[in-house]
């Protein structure tokens, strides 16, 4: 039978070579390490855990990281196997021993017979064949020329530009509304694109204040190399003059405010929609590079968020993502190339799980393929099929970015009350929705 080759042998690539392996198909996987290095490895192991040690939370009911654990075990998923297998003592969080995680994971693919490894930089898109690349945050430059030459130069992104992201039920539209800047738009749903926050003079000092206070995250050492000036943090504009902000992302020009008219707003902070199910929103031009705890501290003084729930924080890396809306179809292939699928955070997942358990799906895939078969990915109210379903069609092209599992991506169930008071009872519904859409997922394979 032909192999499945793999590129990168990290969380993703190594996931999917497990997979692979399962269903009886032969894999080469293709890692360039320790022979090339990126700036964040460290050692040739497989699957390296490149900063936290930690897999995020463990709990499958009112979580969607854990619910995501819940689907790789069900799986039977490597790099829960060897989670599960050195978890350190971490509370609720799913936390390991980083090197006798990855080293258990290196030596359980070594031993698999129907693995071979090639340690070697793939430079090119290979034409013929049946390959996933798995190349990561870090993919090596040669690499992301080739990639860049086959889908477009806008198509693959070297650094994220992450602007929070909020559950849409958690808006105050008492305070906030819907208008786009100068009412502009074809039709009414376009004329009402944006919802609004209003702040007047004192609202808007208080919060420059707080960016200013506020703690920041550093940039890894190498980090930098090629970072441009197109996307500045909202706090380094903020430095830069105190009314920068203002004439720039909360500029409140060709807004009026619906529920005071006749009051000017001295500044507006715009969010815009981010899914099409309509559930998430981004906060336009808030990409940051502020510590998690002071982001949401501070992002809770804006008028109308101030009861928010955020989908996901905002942050800036140096990141090799495709703008996979566009070009994946899916089954995570390059529309253009279908005998090439992608997996892992360079199809603009973010995180380890999310990373591995696109690997995981991906690997399934091609295994399918392999002996002639096609296999659809699990139905979007499981937490698998929502990331896939996000990254291939649900989220908006124009302004893709990176994405972590949350609960905004799962089909909203009807009956349930929204808003940050309803989520005792909605999470639980959506994870036990989604166990028994992905055990069906299972069977039919
Ligand atoms: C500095 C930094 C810190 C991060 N911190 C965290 C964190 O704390 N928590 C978290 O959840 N996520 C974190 N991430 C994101 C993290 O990288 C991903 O979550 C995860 O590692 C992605 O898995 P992956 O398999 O897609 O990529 P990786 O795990 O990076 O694996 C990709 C593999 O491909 C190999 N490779 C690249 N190019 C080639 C080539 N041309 N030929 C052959 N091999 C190649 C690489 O050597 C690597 O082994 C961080 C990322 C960076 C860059």
């Amino acid at each position: 039978m032909e192999p499945v080759n793999i590129i990168g042998a990290g969380l993703a690539g190594s996931e999917a070579a497990w997979q692979i392996a399962r269903a009886g198909v032969p894999v080469i996987l293709h890692e360039m390490r320790p022979k090339v290095a990126t700036f964040a490895h460290k050692t040739g192991d497989c699957a390296e855990m490149v900063c936290s040690n930690s897999f995020r939370s463990d709990d499958d009911v009112m979580n969607a990281v854990g619910q995501l654990h819940w689907e790789m075990r069900a799986a039977g998923g490597l790099i829960m196997a060897m989670a599960d297998r050195h978890k350190l003592p971490a509370g609720g969080a799913l936390a390991v021993d980083r090197e006798a995680f990855s080293q258990a994971v290196t030596a359980t693919l070594r031993n698999e017979p129907l693995i071979g490894f090639r340690p070697a930089e793939v430079t090119e898109l290979p034409d013929t064949g049946n390959w996933i690349i798995a190349t990561g945050p870090l993919t090596s430059d040669r690499l992301a020329a080739s990639i860049r030459a086959v889908t477009g130069t806008e198509s693959l992104a070297f650094f994220d530009a992450i602007a929070p992201i909020v559950h849409a039920d958690t808006i105050d539209m008492s305070i906030a509304w819907e208008q786009s800047r100068y009412d502009k738009g074809e039709t009414e749903e376009e004329r009402r694109a944006y919802i609004n926050c209003p702040m007047t003079r004192d609202q808007y000092e208080a919060f420059i204040d707080a960016l200013l206070a506020a703690e920041k995250a550093e940039f890894h050492e190498g980090e930098m190399a090629g970072y441009f000036d197109g996307c500045l943090p909202i706090e380094v504009m903020a430095e830069r003059g105190r009314e920068t902000l203002r004439h720039g992302p909360m500029k409140p020009i060709g807004l009026t405010n619906a529920h005071k008219p006749d009051e000017k707003a001295y500044a507006v902070v715009q969010l815009r929609r981010d899914n099409a199910l309509g559930t998430l929103y981004n906060i336009v031009g808030f990409q940051t590079k502020m510590k998690h705890g002071a982001q949401t501290q501070v992002f809770r003084m804006i008028p109308g968020l101030e009861n928010a729930g955020f989908a996901r924080l905002g942050g800036i890396h140096r990141n090799s993502f495709l703008n996979s809306p566009t070009l994946l179809d899916d089954r995570m292939r390059l529309r253009s190339r279908p005998n090439l699928r992608f997996a892992g955070q360079v199809t603009g997942v973010e995180g380890y799980v999310e990373s591995a358990a696109m690997g995981l799906l991906a690997g399934r895939m091609a295994a399918a393929q392999a002996k002639g078969n096609d296999l659809p990915p699990p139905a979007f109210t499981t937490g698998m099929g929502a990331l896939v379903n996000h990254i291939t069609g649900g989220a908006d092209a124009k302004t893709f970015q990176p994405m972590n599992v949350n609960f905004g991506l799962f089909p909203p169930l009807e009956e349930m009350r929204g808003g940050r008071r309803g989520r005792k009872e909605r999470y639980p519904a959506y994870t036990a929705r989604a166990k028994e859409d992905f055990r069906s997922w299972l069977a039919v394979q």
